[in-house]
């Protein structure tokens, strides 16, 4: 349920309704808004009628019914787009976000070189994963804590924020130690344990679409983290399945109007794994800025060759810089700038 507040009511009205919803077994999610307060209340589906007696209640306007299944991820609850601080960077704000670096994480070397190449080229968030989600056990796993204590080292050499990925509850405290941002994966997107289990950290976390998920499924596994109390979502679409083998995956790129009617979470497009081939990395980056994407997630590596991990759908630097230059009049169409450069 809605609860809209009168455009005049007290900071004393509004904590006698915080309480009512206390009262009847729901938490309550204030939106303080410029004109009026409006508070989400959100638990049990069953005994909402209870709620319905706030109505009379000093201050408060109307208690209406969220019609979507998703909630606080939806329209309806927050009119407003979400703009996510992240060390200066506000994604879903004015400014693109690109996060760009290696699949994996390999080695010293390796990740202070992307690190420093993709802040060099102008991406504002750095990624690498430290725990990777292989389809096959004998492939490589991932560095573990060193991997992540690599990444520190990244940030601390360029300043760029930093995005890694969880996989298991039992690795979230040690990776919110070192990261930024959490990542959860395509095949982690209803893994709902480890959804709530992120939801109650304070980190920003990106959630990625499954291979095969609905829009209203992703929306609903963003609920399970914002209905713990982390406000801070992004949905990152990285393509979906489809008869189509000639890329790895098929970018639905018409997810970002879509999402954009149902949701004010920010939308990021990550054109590698969507299909899985350098060369057709940057006309679907170009592509996602155009229709309004909020960022882009891009893997670049010193040497794909060489990568332990998604080495073929890997940018070079150079390619990388290259497509960072091409992105400036897409980027100045479609309303947004490019990352500013920061110390
Ligand atoms: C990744 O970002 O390296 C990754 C494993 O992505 P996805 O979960 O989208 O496959
Ligand atoms: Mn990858």
């Amino acid at each position: 349920m809605i609860i809209v507040m009168q455009a005049g009511a007290t900071a004393e009205q509004l904590e006698h309704v915080i309480k009512k919803i206390e009262d009847l077994g729901y938490r309550p999610h204030v939106m303080h808004g410029v004109e009026r307060n409006v508070i989400g209340a959100i638990g049990d589906e069953r005994g909402k009628a209870r709620l319905q007696t706030i109505e009379n209640m000093a201050g408060v306007e109307s208690v209406v019914p969220i019609l979507k299944p998703y909630k606080l991820a939806s329209l309806e609850v927050r009119k407003e787009r979400t703009i996510i601080e992240v060390k200066g960077a506000g994604i879903g704000g004015k400014e693109l976000m690109v996060i760009a670096g290696p699949c994996s994480v390999e080695s010293e070397e390796q990740i202070l070189a992307s690190a420093r190449a993709v802040k060099a080229a102008g991406a504002n968030v750095f990624r690498g994963g430290a725990y990777k989600p292989r389809t096959s056990p004998y492939a490589f796993q991932g560095m573990g804590e060193e991997g992540l204590k690599l990444l520190a080292a990244a940030r601390d050499a360029t300043g760029l924020p930093i995005i890694t990925e969880v996989m298991n509850p039992r690795d979230l405290d040690l990776i919110v130690k070192y990261t930024d941002i959490i990542q959860i994966g395509a095949r982690n997107v209803q893994n709902f344990a480890l959804l709530k289990e992120v939801g109650q950290t304070q980190k920003p976390v990106l959630l990625k679409r499954g291979m095969a998920t609905t829009l209203q499924e992703l929306l609903m596994s963003a609920e399970y983290i914002l209905s713990e109390g982390n406000e801070e979502v992004i949905l990152c679409e990285r393509g979906i399945r489809t008869f189509e083998t000639a890329t790895r995956n098929t970018l639905d790129l018409s997810c970002i109007p879509v999402l954009k009617r149902m949701s004010h979470l920010p939308i990021v497009i990550d054109p590698s794994h969507a299909v899985g081939t350098w060369q057709y990395v940057p006309s679907m980056a170009r592509a996602a800025v155009a229709a309004g994407a909020d960022g882009l997630m891009i893997e670049v590596h010193p040497n794909p060759e060489e990568a332990l991990s998604d080495g073929p759908q890997s940018l070079k630097p150079e390619r990388f810089r290259k497509l960072m230059e091409d992105l400036v009049p897409f980027v100045n169409a479609s309303g947004k700038t490019m990352p500013a450069q920061r110390a």
